[in-house]
């Protein structure tokens, strides 16, 4: 058997997105559970959009996630010789010709042909007049003109296309200059690649690109055409419904475990398992499985995947991950105390790594900002939050256990719901009612820091 060859082929138009990365982690996956390779072609031939920003921030993200190629990426841009030769050897073999229609030609065929209710389809005028080669032709592909190409895809089965209905594709424009298609089966071909996994909307460019095959000899090629990526609008994903770039991602916290782990689920799914890494990938992934219906992108379930692959880590892990996102808002994670008992605490505290980072502000840094709604539920009683101030005041060894023995013995003594004493102490503490148990809390405090926040929190009632 050959070894499985596939490849993940952007357009360097853009950053790596959300549906550009679920391409190439099913590429590579397939490749690799094949002990097959993963190449990458950058697909630059348009030179107004393409631009070395945009690959490089693909290389960089794609080798970052762990989804680096086999081998060195090849550029189309530097190629043209190749597609040339190419062309050359249909022109040979009898397959090509040369079109001298202009585009008025071309806008008066297709506007009498939508007139006569026809699809407009470039009609193969010029295929037999035998014209020369000149500044103003275009080479185009002698597509056969009856019978039909099956594409035979790992995901839809059998697709049907008449070849009647497939017009005759330009492979040189009238510069000299290659096309997509032709380049891209080239290409294929010069990188021997056995399997094209790519989004379904180049389904329509594959029996194109057949007869393109057909016509230089080239071995036929196994395909796979992914479900499109929507938005939980169900419209195609982009800026208008999600954060499309996988930098967005990372930078709002999310582990790149969990972003893979959430684009595979897009369209492919294992059972009940929901949870997985990479390496389980390769091991249990099926193309075949992969669904025909849109994948929905939403991201309630990546925020789901992250607090699980979170939860994972080991509590060194965890730091190693957070530190960047806690040094982004200048906080020097190990300036506290008890470092480790507080990260610990606070690891489920949000399911995004910035969000933890946020929550963590109290415990570094002074606050100023307080859940005004949580002051008016919780301290209308300005004398409550006094006489908290003295039982904290009046607590000597300044210890988890005898922290908690207080407030419970105030509770009672008081006859006071835990919500109407700790609360108000949450909120002094952090500005918020959300924090680890209160005992717990007050611990990663010093109690001076814990009085002078009750303090200012009182000034702020007065
Ligand atoms: N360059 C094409 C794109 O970015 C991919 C073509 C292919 O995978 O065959 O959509």
């Amino acid at each position: 058997m050959k070894p499985v060859i596939t490849r993940f082929a952007p357009s360097p138009t853009g950053t790596l997105h959300i549906g550009g990365l679920r391409t190439a982690l099913f590429n590579y996956v397939y490749s690799k559970q094949n002990n097959g390779k993963f190449l990458i072609r950058i697909e630059d031939t348009d030179r107004e959009r393409s631009t070395k920003e945009f690959e490089k921030n693909i290389l960089d993200n794609l080798s970052s996630i762990g989804l680096a190629p086999d081998e060195d990426p090849i550029n189309q841009s530097e190629r043209n010789e190749i597609y040339v030769k190419a062309a050359e050897k249909i022109i040979e073999s009898g397959k090509a010709y040369w079109c001298d229609c202009s585009p008025e030609d071309l806008e008066l065929m297709r506007k009498e042909q939508t007139e006569a209710g026809k699809k407009p389809m470039y009609d193969g005028r010029s295929r037999n007049l035998g014209l020369p080669k000149t500044d103003k032709t275009v080479l185009r592909l002698a597509t056969p003109e009856s019978g039909e190409i099956v594409v035979k895809d790992l995901i839809r089965g059998e697709i049907k296309f008449n070849n009647n209905e497939l017009d005759d594709l330009i492979l040189l424009r009238s510069d000299g200059t290659p096309t997509y298609h032709l380049c891209n089966v080239v290409d294929d071909f010069e990188q021997k690649i056995t399997t094209v996994i790519r989004g379904e909307d180049h389904i329509s460019n594959t029996p194109r690109q057949i007869h393109i095959q057909n016509a230089l000899d080239y071995p036929e090629l196994e395909y796979a055409h992914l479900p499109l990526v929507l938005g939980t609008d169900k419209k195609r994903l982009s800026k208008r419904n999600a954060a499309t770039s996988l930098e967005e991602y990372r930078e709002k916290g999310y582990l790149d475990s969990a972003i893979i782990n959430a684009l595979a689920r897009l369209g492919w799914s294992q059972g009940n398992n929901e949870v997985f890494y990479l390496t389980d990938l390769i091991k249990e992934f099926n193309i075949k499985d992969v669904q025909k219906a849109g994948a929905i992108f939403d991201i309630s379930k990546l925020d789901w995947l992250n607090s699980q692959h979170l939860a994972n880590l080991t509590l060194n892990q965890f730091k190693k991950n957070l530190e960047p996102f806690l040094n982004k808002i200048n906080i020097d994670m190990e300036s506290h105390s008890n470092v480790d008992s507080l990260i610990e605490a606070m690891r489920t505290s949000s399911d995004t790594l910035s969000g933890i980072a946020q929550s963590l502000i109290p415990y570094y840094q002074d606050i100023n900002e307080y859940d005004e709604k949580a002051i008016d539920k919780f301290i209308s009683d300005k004398n409550l939050l006094m006489q908290l101030r003295d039982l904290i005041d009046g607590i000597n060894d300044w210890n988890l256990d005898s922290i908690e023995s207080s407030l419970t013995n105030f509770q009672a003594e008081n006859k006071l719901s835990t919500p109407a004493v700790n609360q108000p102490i949450r909120i002094a503490l952090t500005g918020s009612t959300k924090s680890p148990g209160l005992g717990l809390t007050l611990t990663f405090f010093s109690k001076k820091t814990v009085l002078e926040r009750m303090d200012k929190l009182l000034d702020k009632k007065s």
